[in-house]
């Protein structure tokens, strides 16, 4: 580990009550210059505790979630965080876009939190003069991810976000497991249900299912009555994706030759990838019954090509990312003639994550934790998602001391998958 020595025993103890804040904290930094792997982006600092400014709170992280953009930001691909939201103020980036922690010091006008209250984090910030963000967040041009496209992330013993983002935590779950689901949940949640208009009966491939959005997505299809096939790299990740209740799993490493990559651009009937793509289709539609309403995206260039050719005739390729690539080609004389739709979605608003935390709260979807790791581990840890290592989420132990503090209420909890 680089930078300044780490007891991580010292962040379970503090000497200020809330209300207060010490005058530093240990927080994990990456700063431009040495933007690259997670292992080296990622260094400890100790840095200034900011103050909360009008409608902000500053919170004790007790646990931080491990998400896919902190990998871009390492990277500093495809663009550097540092042209954004309030990094040219303070140079640093303190990622970290999910956390569970105690509210500590309260700005001012925040009426509806005080210290001591217990929260989770909805990732979306916005100017509060923003007018769309009240009607069609769609529009907003204000919309920033948290601990992404701004700094105070939650990789740090304390964290700055706006009042709106704090919700209460569901009290059935630990600080380590209400850290780790917010931001894919909620933007599964909005992709499918806001997006797509999920239905009772529907069918939907989702992509990546074992992954961060992918449990979540096939947790809420099986919760709304909606039947999923996942698309996963291995067995195991297919049967944890039966257990949270798919119809099946397709590995595919057996349509390897679907994948657009750049060998393989040209596109036409009689290709290789055109042939192993319709292949791919065939075997969804003997899965499904027929071919799926929904194509839950987030891989990009490497599969579009794939989730248009085999989306139903007026169905629709929801998509939120694209780890393999941004510049997406495919033949669109199958969207056209087959009257498809390729929809955009980004995150969810706080009332979008209100309603979906119901969810957790009754234990119909539930957190899907692979590891909890300590403070440490947090370049670790984004190693392992660049690495596609990992199955469902990570959390960090931040303030917390185990994983199991902060259980307050019986329930279900996190599932727990492979070694956490
Ligand atoms: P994740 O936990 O890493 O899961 C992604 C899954 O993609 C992996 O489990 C892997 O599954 C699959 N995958 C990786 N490379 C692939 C390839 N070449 N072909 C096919 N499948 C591949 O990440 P995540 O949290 O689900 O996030 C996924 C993407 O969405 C990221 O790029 C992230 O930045 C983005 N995202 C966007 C938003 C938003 O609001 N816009 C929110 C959350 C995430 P298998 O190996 O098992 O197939």
């Amino acid at each position: 580990m680089k930078g300044i020595p780490m007891n991580t025993s010292t962040l379970a103890e503090l000497d200020v009550e809330p209300g207060e804040l010490p005058a530093t904290m240990p927080a994990w930094v990456i700063r431009q210059e040495r933007e690259g792997l997670p292992l080296d982006a990622f260094q400890l600092e100790e840095i200034e505790v900011p103050e909360p400014g009008p409608f902000e709170v500053v919170v004790r992280v007790m646990g931080a979630g491990v998400n896919f953009n902190n990998v871009w930001a390492a990277l500093g691909q495809p663009v550097s965080v540092f042209g954004y939201g309030d990094h040219p103020e303070y140079g640093h980036h303190i990622g970290g876009s999910d956390a569970s922690g105690i509210v500590w010091k309260v700005g001012t006008g925040v009426t509806k939190l005080k210290p001591g209250d217990e929260v989770m984090m909805n990732t979306a910030q916005y100017s509060p003069e923003d007018v769309h963000i009240h009607g069609n967040m769609g529009l907003s041009r204000t919309l920033q991810a948290w601990g992404y496209e701004t700094t105070w992330g939650s990789f740090a013993q304390f964290t700055k976000v706006q009042a709106q983002q704090a919700l209460p935590r569901p009290q059935n779950l630990s600080w380590a497991e209400s850290a780790s689901y917010g931001l894919t949940y909620f933007t599964a949640h909005r992709m499918l249900m806001d997006r797509c208009d999920l239905q009772v009966g529907d069918s939907v491939l989702v992509w990546g299912a074992a992954g961060g959005l992918g449990v979540f997505a096939i947790q809420l299809c099986a919760a709304a009555g909606a039947n999923a096939v996942g698309v996963v790299s291995s067995e195991e990740k297919g049967e944890l994706i039966k257990q949270l209740g798919a119809v099946d799993y397709i590995d595919r490493r057996e349509f390897g030759e679907m994948i657009r990559t750049d060998d393989n651009l040209e596109a036409s009937a009689d290709t290789t990838r055109a042939k192993a793509s319709r292949a791919f289709a065939r075997r969804i539609r003997e899965i499904l019954g027929e071919a799926p309403d929904i194509v839950f995206e987030h891989i990009g260039r490497a599969t579009l090509p794939t989730s248009v050719l085999t989306v139903k005739p007026m169905g629709k390729v929801v998509i939120c990312g694209a780890t393999t690539g941004f510049r997406l080609d495919f033949d669109v004389r199958h969207l056209w003639m087959r009257q498809k739709q390729i929809v955009g979605s980004h995150g969810a608003h706080a009332y979008e994550c209100t309603s979906a935390n119901r969810l957790i709260a009754n234990g119909k979807v539930r957190p899907v934790l692979w590891k909890t790791m300590d403070f440490a581990g947090v370049p670790e840890a984004h190693q392992m998602l660049l690495d596609n290592k990992h199955l469902g989420k990570i959390a960090i132990l931040v303030g917390a001391e185990d994983d199991e503090q902060g259980r307050n209420e019986p329930g279900p909890g996190a599932i727990r998958v492979g070694n956490s």
